[in-house]
């Protein structure tokens, strides 16, 4: 039983599960561990929902 499944981000350039995402920059978002570069949607998309993770006590 693992709640990592429900809030699992894959990243949309290697399918790799994401464990955070970085910005170097407007508009330069790093998924890691893979290094991939993202979207801002996307990244945006992630930290809300990783946000959503650490606020849920
Ligand atoms: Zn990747």
């Amino acid at each position: 039983m693992s709640d990592d499944d429900v809030n699992r981000i894959d990243c949309p350039r290697c399918d790799r599960p994401i464990r955070a995402v970085s910005s170097t920059g407007p508009g330069t978002h790093r998924a890691h561990p893979c290094g991939h570069l993202v979207s801002v949607a996307f990244a945006r998309w992630a930290s809300s929902k990783s946000d959503d993770e650490t606020d849920t006590p």
